[in-house]
């Protein structure tokens, strides 16, 4: 039995939660003692690695992580590397995860500041792709997919989520900065900043061009902003750079304004967190800092059997340690009382049609779920439209069944990548052993 996650209570009407002039400010959280930081797969063993325990580490450096790739992590504290270990995460996938002990005493590192007075791709490449919201700028630098719109997101991805809305109220001068800084470095004109109704007044005195959206979930998934703002679809499968667009979030602006404003990559995220009675409080957090630090500053206690989900409503996941660190990309999260939590899900679909009526992508989720369930994924991505969705979790929502449909989806994504990637290695060391003969 798969329990049916946290959505079960949330009201039939959904809609975004939207900031405006009456919202607080979000509030900061002071220092753990340590951070946890994760890099992109495991260690191999000690020797494949850079890092060894004991290294000192400034607020703000750059880490270079693996002796055979330029993957790297920054430094969010300053102290000392206390552990590095594996660490196994959604979907079986494994990472390195580095604990930074923090020292009272802070010393920013002057690395970035030194090497990128002016604003381009390649150095926002080198040292700002884990900042807030992990904006993925060699997008912006291929040659194959030239981009001809910038997307800023000033919505958030679920529903009671408030990252971006939250930098466009607070800082959206940085905002305004980052476009500029955008423009500047990526030599793309057309930069749309998208915001609701309530954020009008910010971006009319900073004079940045906007357009407004439609607060009804999930009208902020770039997929149907591609669709219905900028009147561009994506075929199923391809993705937005294919197009010509490039998606990047208020907050990763923002961040990228004030790491050449200061000369210092900037190491904080803002997070919701979402208590067991649905109220909100925007918190501001050093990246890496554990959920448990977080929970006790706003005052949620985490009752034995209560479920702690990273990420929004709609679309979050379930972790099983309050040590789980904050990352750069982690909006949200959501404590779910367990009388609150409803436990299902290995009933059948009794074809309903319900799933159908919600989807905005007009998957055919009844048949597709059919598939997903047997784990038959070739027949569910190339029959059945699984690359069609756009995973805003609605069919979840609505599934009279209580089927977990949304998490059987992302899972079936996750294996068929992987049953691609094994199919092109063949293929690769087949055309190696032709070539050899
Ligand atoms: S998550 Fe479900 S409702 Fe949403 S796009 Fe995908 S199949 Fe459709
Ligand atoms: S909502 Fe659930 S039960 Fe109804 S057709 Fe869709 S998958 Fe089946």
């Amino acid at each position: 039995m798969i329990n049916k996650p946290f959505i079960g209570f949330l009201k039939p009407k959904i809609e975004y939660e939207t900031a405006g002039p009456t919202t607080s400010a979000p509030r900061e959280i002071s220092s753990s003692g340590h951070v946890v930081l994760f890099a992109e797969r495991p260690p191999a063993n000690r020797d494949s690695l850079v890092l060894n325990t004991g290294d000192k580490v400034n607020t703000g450096q750059k880490l270079s992580v693996f002796k055979d790739s330029d993957h790297y992590v920054i430094a969010t504290v300053t102290g000392a590397i206390s552990d590095i270990s594996s660490y196994t995460g959604d979907q079986g996938k494994k990472f390195t995860s580095i604990t930074i002990k923090s020292e009272k005493k802070e010393e920013v590192d002057d690395e970035f500041g030194g090497k990128c007075k002016e604003p381009a791709i390649e150095n926002a490449k080198e040292f700002l792709g884990c900042i807030a919201g992990m904006p993925e700028l060699d997008k912006l630098m291929d040659p194959e997919k030239p981009i001809k719109t910038i997307v800023v997101n000033g919505m958030d991805p679920d529903i009671m989520v408030s990252a971006n809305q939250y930098s466009v109220r607070y800082d959206c001068a940085g905002v305004r900065k980052g476009i500029e800084i955008l423009k500047k470095m990526s030599g793309v004109d057309n930069i749309i900043l998208i915001i609701p109704p309530t954020l009008k007044r910010e971006t009319q005195l900073e004079k940045i061009e906007t357009q407004i959206i439609d607060t009804k979930y999930p009208a902020a998934s770039p997929s149907l902003i591609a669709k219905d703002i900028l009147k561009q679809v994506v075929p199923a499968g391809k993705s937005f750079e294919d197009v010509g667009l490039f998606f990047i979030g208020a907050e990763s602006v923002a961040a990228i304004a004030h790491a050449y404003e200061k000369g210092a990559v900037p190491v904080k995220k803002i997070v919701t967190v979402i208590q067991k009675d649905l109220s909100r409080t925007v918190v501001s957090a050093v990246i890496g800092t554990p959920i448990s630090n977080i929970l006790s500053a706003v005052g949620v206690t985490v009752n034995e059997k209560d479920r702690v989900v990273i990420g929004g409503l709609m679309t979050g996941r379930a972790v099983y340690s309050l040590d789980y660190p904050v990352q750069p990309d982690t909006d949200a999260v959501l404590v779910q009382d367990m009388e609150d939590i409803s436990d299902i899900s290995d009933n059948a679909c009794i074809n309903c049609g319900e799933c159908i009526r919600v989807c905005p992508a007009n998957v055919p989720v009844n048949l597709l779920v059919r598939f997903l369930e047997a784990g038959e994924y070739e027949e569910a991505a190339y029959n059945y439209d699984l690359y069609s969705c756009i995973e805003c979790g609605l069919c979840s929502y609505v599934c009279t069944a209580k089927i977990p449909i949304f998490q059987y989806i992302k899972l079936a994504k996750y294996e068929h990548a992987l049953i691609l990637a094994a199919e092109a290695e063949a293929e690769a060391a087949e055309a190696g052993e032709a070539e050899n003969v």
